[in-house]
This record gives structure tokens, C-alpha cells and sequence, in this order.
């Protein structure tokens, strides 16, 4: 039997995904051979690949003038390889620290240049997001960075900074696809497949063509945007079973409606459980109001003990992986575009239940 999966990543995928895979898994079409051993430059692998693009294009409405790369090493690849490839006019870069990853993307920027940071909610344990104060931008930066959906601490950016021109760069790992985004608002978005996409091991970048080009001469040919633009995600093998799944998950996501209707569904499951939690006079959710984050929900009892054992009891119950990431404790449930209603309804059943039986 199947069960909840509320991990942050990797996370569930969509069951009619699953199925098709296994359908496919022996033999892709009449190939006579699975996607994982086909060569990346056969005709029926460039088929895949370029199907996958065009349908990532339709989904997320990528304008013209944007690259869409599929690369490998993780998001923390990123945190790299993003200022060695655009930290090269004036050498710096402006970073709201909202959690652990938006400041890992800045410690690693700040060995290339100077990564300067306009707001923070380390205060609060990262329960918010920080208003900002334009004064405080770096007019010449050679990009602004924000974790747009910050999977440990449960925030989520609902507009985004003016920036005059600087392109922003937003890490979008938690919440790619999981609602409409406007592209041509950004110079980069990069994401890791665990969470919203697919499998671990694709990383996707979707890039402004004038941002690729310059990037520092000690550049790893590997980390340089410019040698997986210039050859179409093939420089060397690309992941290539993982680009595949993404393309199940883009159909996936193309016959509920788009997302604008993935977006819904969200908001749908989003309330409905953090509506439990606000009812609750044994829970409660750590963050509040707009910045709540429709993907991932942590919470608390207040008491280590019972959070301890509901974690226990929720597993028995096969309702998995709801333990709080360590830095907030708790509990945490991750809620991504596969994770069904019917699953974050047996979740709030459970929290009434154990609060009935521990109050
Ligand atoms: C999971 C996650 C990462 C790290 O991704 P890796 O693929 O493990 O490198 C980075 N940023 C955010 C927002 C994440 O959710």
C-alpha cells in the first residue's frame, strides 16, 4: 500500500506518473529498450529531450530570449555556479537571507565577490519574510538572490523586490510548477527536480540569453551556462532518465489544466491544513499570515515529547516523513503538487485525532 509522503525532498510523484513509467519502463515506445539505456544522442532520446523543453516552455510560459538548461549537481550547484557566471561586471551581489539555503547560496557567492546582504529573518528563526528597503540595493549588483519558497522554514515571497534593472536570480526548488510564475521577471530561476519535478539528479536553469557569455575565466568548462547553452544540455550526458520523468510530470501537469489550476489545488490543500493547525489548541503553525508557504507547513506542539509521538504515530498511521527539519524542530509537512487533497485531509483527521487523545 501506498502511502502519504510529506518529505521536503525527494518527495512523492504523481501516481499516474509512476504507473506510466513502469508501463514504459521495459520498452519506450517501439524502441525496444528502457530510457535509461538509450543513448543521449539517438534520435528517440533528442525526441524526449526536446519534447520536454517545449512542453517546460508551454507550462511555465518561458518567453523568447531565455535558455532552458538541464544540468546535474544539485540547486547547491547553483549557489556556484550562478555568481561564477554573473558576478563579473561590478563583482557584487545583493542576497535576502530567509532560511538555510538562501544563506548557503550567499556564503558561497562571497568567494567569488562581494555578496552584500539587504535583509534578513534570522531574528525570528527565518518565521517571515523581511520587508525590504530599495535605499539599501546595490544599484549596480550584478544580480539580486532570493529563495522564493524556503522549503525548512515554511516562507514564501509574495512579490518581488524592484530592482531597477538588476536581474533577480530566485531559487525556485520547493516551489517550481506549483503555481503561474512570470518569467520574464527574473534573469535566472533555478531549481533541483526532487521536490516539484522529478527524480534527484536534474537540476534545472532557466537563464536570459544575455546573462550567458561572460563568465570568469577560472570557470570550470562543467559550471560555465555558456558550454550547456551552446550544445543543447548535451555537452556530456545529460540525466537523461530524469529529464524523461520530468516530461511525464509536465503532462501530468498539462492535463489537470496548467498552473493556474496546479496553483488551486495548492491553495485548496494549503488552507484546509493550515486551517487545522489555526484550530487547534495543541498545534500551531510556526509561521503566519501572507508569507505562509503553500508548499511546505511546519508546526509545533510546544512539547518535544508529544511532538516525538506524533511523529511515531503518524508514521504507523502512513502518514510519513513528518518530522520538523532540525534547525525548527517540530514537525514538518511538505505538501508539492503530487501529494493528493485526500492526503493532506487523512493528515488534519490524524492531528484532531492524537490531539483528542493526548490533550
Ligand atoms: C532542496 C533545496 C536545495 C538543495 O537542493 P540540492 O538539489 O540537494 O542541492 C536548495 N534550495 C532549496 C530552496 C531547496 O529546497
Amino acid at each position: 500500500m501506498r502511502v502519504y509522503n510529506f518529505s521536503a525532498g525527494p518527495a512523492m510523484l504523481p501516481e499516474e506518473v509512476l504507473k506510466r513509467a513502469a508501463d514504459e519502463m521495459l520498452e519506450y515506445g517501439s524502441s525496444g529498450q528502457s530510457v535509461m539505456e538509450m543513448s543521449h544522442r539517438s534520435k528517440e532520446y533528442q525526441a524526449i529531450i526536446d519534447k520536454v523543453e517545449a512542453d517546460l516552455r508551454e507550462v511555465m510560459s518561458i518567453p523568447e530570449g531565455y535558455k532552458v538548461l538541464f544540468l546535474q549537481g544539485g540547486a547547491s550547484s547553483q549557489f556556484a555556479m550562478v555568481p561564477m557566471n554573473l558576478m563579473t561586471r561590478s563583482g557584487r551581489a545583493d542576497f535576502v537571507i530567509t532560511g538555510q539555503w538562501a544563506n548557503k547560496a550567499y556564503q558561497e557567492a562571497s568567494r567569488y565577490g562581494k555578496a552584500n546582504i539587504v535583509a534578513s529573518s534570522k531574528d525570528k528563526t527565518f518565521s517571515y519574510i523581511p520587508e525590504l528597503d530599495s535605499s539599501k540595493f546595490d544599484p549596480e549588483a550584478d544580480y539580486f538572490h532570493i529563495c522564493y519558497n524556503n522549503t525548512i522554514y515554511g516562507t514564501r515571497f509574495n512579490e518581488l523586490p524592484d530592482t531597477k534593472g538588476v536581474p533577480i536570480v530566485a531559487d525556485m526548488s520547493s516551489c517550481i510548477l506549483s503555481e503561474p510564475v512570470d518569467v520574464s521577471q527574473y534573469g535566472l530561476i533555478y531549481a533541483g527536480a526532487q521536490k516539484n519535478m522529478g527524480p534527484a539528479g536534474l537540476t534545472v536553469v532557466i537563464i536570459r540569453e544575455d546573462l550567458i557569455g561572460s563568465a570568469m575565466e577560472l570557470t570550470p568548462t562543467m559550471f560555465n551556462y555558456k558550454t550547456h547553452a551552446d550544445n543543447g544540455s548535451m555537452y556530456n550526458t545529460p540525466p537523461t532518465y530524469g529529464i524523461y520523468i520530468l516530461g511525464l510530470v509536465l503532462d501530468w501537469i498539462k492535463g489537470m489544466g496548467g498552473l493556474s489550476v496546479m496553483k488551486e489545488r495548492n491553495v485548496r490543500k494549503a488552507e484546509l491544513l493550515y486551517s487545522c493547525l489555526d484550530e487547534s489548541r495543541m498545534f500551531s503553525a510556526t509561521v503566519s499570515g501572507k508569507d505562509r508557504s503553500l508548499m511546505n507547513v511546519p508546526f509545533v506542539t510546544g512539547s518535544e515529547e508529544l511532538d516525538a509521538k506524533f511523529v511515531q504515530e503518524a508514521k504507523k498511521a502512513g502518514l510519513i516523513n513528518v518530522k520538523g527539519h532540525r534547525s525548527v524542530g517540530g514537525m514538518r509537512a511538505s505538501i508539492y503538487n503530487a501529494m493528493p487533497y485526500e492526503g493532506v485531509q487523512a493528515l488534519c483527521e490524524f492531528i484532531r485525532k492524537f490531539e483528542a487523545e493526548n490533550a
